[in-house]
Parts: C-alpha cells; structure tokens; sequence
C-alpha cells in the first residue's frame, strides 16, 4: 500500500540575538557560544549564527593581525573566528548559511535584483537589507532544524554598520514577539581610581539598543568581578530589565567555565521560561564538566613553541590569530593530562641564528599557516634548526610547505629552491602554485577562491599519520593556492622524505613526514586540522604531537 504522504511538522524555532554594548573584545563572541552550550545542555537542538558589520563578503580577505583567524567552515566558506568558538562548544559542523557579512547580505540582494527576483518593484535598503537578513537565519534554524538559532550581531550598538541588523531584529520581533530573544553583553568597568563598578555605560549602550526600537530581555554583564545584587537591582531600574536576568559573567582563568558561571545565575531557566522552549527539566553538561576539571586537573606540562608572524599589532600581542591551532594544543594536552606552556615566538626573530639555541627550552614546536614572504627566513631557520636537533616538528599548511622546502634546501641541496609564492623565478619551485589556482591568480580573482573546505585524502598504512588517526582515509578542511610540486616528489623521497597523506587521485601531497627512526616526530599537514578539533574531541593528530614532544622532554 503506498504510505500517506505525510504532512510536514514545522519546528517552532526561537531565535536568540546577542548584542554588544559599551566595547567590543570583552567575549561576545564566547558568550554567545556559552549561552548556545547551555541551552545544549538543556536537550535543545541548538544552532549558531554570526553577522559581521563588514563589507568584505567574506573574511578571507582580511589581515588575520586586523581580524583574527580565518575560520573555514567544511563547506569552504571564509568566516569569523567565532564560527570556531560554536564549533568548538556545541560540537558540530556549521554549514555557510550561517555565518553573514553586510558585503554578503547586499551582495545577495543586488544579484536577486539583476535577475528579476524583485518583479520590478523598488529595492530598498528597508526593507530588503533586513528581509535578506531574516531569510538567511530562518534558512540557518530550518537546514539545521534547530529548536534555538543563537545570532551574534559583530561589533557594538550605536555603530552604523549595525543598523540594519537591528533592523532585522525589530522587524522579526514585531511579527513574533513571543519567538525573539535579545541578550545584551555588556561591559561594566571597575575603574582603578574609584574602585567601584560603574553601570552608567550599560544604562548608555541600552538606551541607544533601544532608540533602534530593540527591546533586551538579558543582560550579560561582563567585568573584572562578579556583579553584585545592588547593582544588578541598579541594572534593572534603568535598562528595562528584572534584576534576576542581569546575569554576572566576571573574568575568568578559562573561557570553558563561562557555560558553568552563566549557569550559576540560572540563565537557560530563565531564557527556557522566557521563550517558553520545550527542554529537559535539568541541565546536563557533565561531559562539558569533565572537561573543565580535566583540564584543570593536569599531572604534568609540555612546553610549545608556536612560531608564527601575525602575533604582533603595535606594542601588543595577538595570539587570537591562531586561537583555533593555540585551543586545539590544549584538548590534546589536557586529554593527555598535561598542562600546555604556549610561547608565541615571532618568526622575524629567528633570521637572526643567534636565537635558534633558546628553541632547546622546547619539547615541541608547531609552525602554523601563512601567508606570503615575510618571516619566512626566520621559519626555514626555526624547521632546520629542529630537524637537525630532533626536536618534535608539526608544520600546518604553510608549515608544511615550508618544511618540505627546507628539507630540499639542505638535504637534497637543491640550490635556488623555492615556493612559488616567494620567487615565482626560482628555478627550484619546490612548492608551485595549483593548476585550477593559476587561472584565477591571473584574473585577480583573489576572494574566496583557494582550495577550501573539506576534502578527502589517503594515508599511507603504518604512517605516523595513519598511526595517529588510527585510520587511513580522513576527511580534512585546507585552505591553500599552492601544492607540493609533484615533479619534485621522487628527488625528495629518495633522500627520505615520506609523503604519507594524497588526495585520492594521488595528485596532491596532503602529508609529509620523516621517518620516526630518524626523527621523534617530524610531520607536515597541507591541510589545517585544527578547524576540527573540539574539547570533548580532540585532533588525533594534535595529539600525537603533543605526545610526542611530552615523551623528547
Ligand atoms: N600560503 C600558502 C598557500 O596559499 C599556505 C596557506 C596556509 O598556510 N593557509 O598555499
């Protein structure tokens, strides 16, 4: 008999905007993702979304020392670094759909516009800016049949750039009031002068949310210390709010206890209640709770070097540039029962040899992606120098690249070998640029155009690679123009090199590694396997250096 066609159950999602108040940098971004986690923990099928205020369409094209990490979600898109922090608390793959800039959002538009799809009526930025914007969260909250779809909206209240997405929170509100959530993060500064907590800024961020017709139900107040009730109650007078949904977030040692302190003021009781969501009675995050306690709770350290070029901006340091290799470090440290010591060290330093001796004082030493020709001097140095002396080596992407070229310098003795992307006229061009890549260079066709995303490579069996993963086939995320040149392979395998990792057709080098009778351990990944690694999940092959380097000490 053929079966009913059955009618289908449409989820009554709730949606959750997270603003900023006051500054940005205070968590927003590990806020939301926390907030995301509880309401996890509560049963509920939950699911992130991030609005950046900037034009670029993508993040691809933003200096990392600017913007932070390039996150590259599994389906290839370019996006914020906070894409990483939802991955990384909920657990999950997040498809494109979910991550939007203001260059995307309008760029959509005027290509609906140039094929007829607004059947000749006026476009408008309201309100055809703020519907594209909907459609994107409600397609978010369907492909993910979510029960909540948490939006973070970048930057802070008041700026330009964020009228329009307050826009869209309006206009969804209004139609379902009953189905909207807004939580404000907002800062309240304890001025070293006076020693008290000021909440005058918040009662300033608040009213100008409001003047754009956004109403908070929530306000998350991060400070250096814990909020207490009288300025809760002083919150609640002037924001709009009960003083129960000011929710203290103070400063804390680890960003994975905010799920646990957000808890503490019964948050998700109180957005359950609010949205009147259909979730589990008790919160559980035990396995989250395992994690903390596991990693505060370590035997032992490891000491890593992570030699990159994006850690500095004026007289600061930025380690959020490679905030997901730096977390990563840490599951594989922490499910190993060691306490990671991560020394950010600028490759510039190392053009200088003198400096290459203090690299003894490490059991590991990781070498990230990049980009371009600075630092480079200072990286092949740094990769000789622990080759040489058998110090643990893991090169990502770049890293790799640059591993296998150092590896042709001095021990094949290749003279004038190079990377394609430093000296296109080297006659050596160890790494070159890919085929499908060559097009598009030429075009200018710069923005999201490299090799992105998730694709499958072949381990060779009995691998350090294979070993690691405890399998042969995997599925990593790359982001790269340039290859390993396959007309260099033979020359380098024959002086011991080993390419253990291909793409399925043979064709792409997708893993490089010496041989561990040679060296403890020696890897090279083209592709970044730091994008998948969780705290409840670590990266095996994170891993087994951290393994490695734990056993050279
Ligand atoms: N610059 C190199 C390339 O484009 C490596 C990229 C990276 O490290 N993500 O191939």
């Amino acid at each position: 008999m053929p079966k009913k066609a059955q009618t289908k159950k449409t989820k009554n999602t709730k949606y959750i905007f997270v603003v900023g108040g006051v500054m940005s940098g205070v968590g927003k971004g590990v806020a939301s993702s926390s907030i995301a986690k509880i309401l996890q923990g509560r049963g509920l099928s939950v699911t992130a979304v991030k609005i950046d205020p900037y034009v670029n369409v993508d993040a691809g094209t933003m200096n990392p020392t600017e913007h932070g990490e390039c996150f590259v979600l599994k389906d290839g898109l370019e996006t914020d670094q906070d894409m990483g922090n939802y991955e990384r608390f909920l657990n999950i793959d997040i498809p494109g759909i979910n991550y939007m800039t203001t260059g995307s959002v309008y760029q959509a538009v005027i290509a609906k516009e140039r094929n007829l799809g607004y059947k000749g009526k006026n476009v408008e930025v309201v309100p055809d800016i703020p519907l594209e914007v909907i459609s994107r969260i409600q397609k978010a909250g369907e492909g993910a049949g979510a029960d909540v779809v948490l939006i973070e909206v970048g930057g802070t209240v008041g700026e330009y750039q964020n009228v329009l997405f307050l826009e869209a929170i309006r206009m969804m509100k209004t139609k379902n009031p009953q189905d909207i959530g807004v939580v404000m993060v907002s800062y309240l500064p304890v001025p070293g002068s006076i020693g008290e907590m000021k909440t005058k800024p918040t009662q300033t961020a608040v009213r100008m949310l409001n003047s754009a017709g956004v109403f908070a139900n929530i306000i998350i107040a991060r400070s250096p210390v814990g909020v207490d009730q009288k300025r809760k109650e002083k919150i609640a007078t002037f924001c709009n709010v009960h003083a129960e949904d000011v929710i203290s977030a103070p400063d804390v040692e680890s960003i994975y206890d905010i799920p646990l302190n957000l808890e503490k003021d019964r948050l998700s009781d109180r957005l359950c209640e609010m949205l009147d969501l259909s979730c589990s009675k008790k919160s559980d995050l035990s396995e989250w709770k395992r994690f903390v306690s596991k990693s505060k709770n370590t035997k032992d350290t490891v000491e890593i070097a992570v030699i990159g070029k994006y850690f500095s901006s004026g007289d600061f340091v930025l380690s959020d540039v490679y905030i997901s290799v730096l977390e990563a470090i840490k599951y594989s440290s922490y499910k190993l029962g060691l306490k990671p010591n991560i020394t950010y060290l600028s490759s510039h330093d190392f053009a200088d040899s003198k400096k290459l001796k203090e690299l003894k004082k490490y059991d590991g030493v990781l070498v990230p992606g990049g980009f371009g020709k600075t630092g480079v001097d200072g990286k092949l140095k740094v990769i000789e120098y622990v080759r040489k002396n058998r110090i643990p080596y893991f090169g990502i992407c770049y890293g790799m690249q640059l591993a296998v070229l150092e590896f042709a310098q001095n021990v094949v003795k290749k003279k004038d070998a190079s990377t394609e992307e430093i000296n296109p006229k080297a006659a050596n061009l160890i790494v070159g640029v890919m085929d499908e890549q060559k097009e598009k260079i030429a075009k200018g066709d710069m923005g999201g155009s490299m090799r992105l995303g998730q694709y499958p490579a072949v381990l060779q069996k009995g691998s350090v690679v294979a070993r690691a993963y405890k399998q042969t086939d995997i599925l990593e995320r790359h982001r790269h123009r340039y290859e390993v040149n396959p007309a260099y392979i033979m020359e380098l395998e024959n002086e011991g090199l080993i390419f253990s990792g291909k793409s399925p057709d043979g064709r792409l080098m997708e893993t490089m590694e010496l041989p561990t009778e040679v060296h403890p351990f020696f890897v090279g990944v083209q592709y970044h396997p730091e994008l998948q690694a969780r705290p409840l999940d670590p990266h095996p092959l994170f891993t087994a250096f951290i393994r490695a380097s734990y056993e050279s000490k």
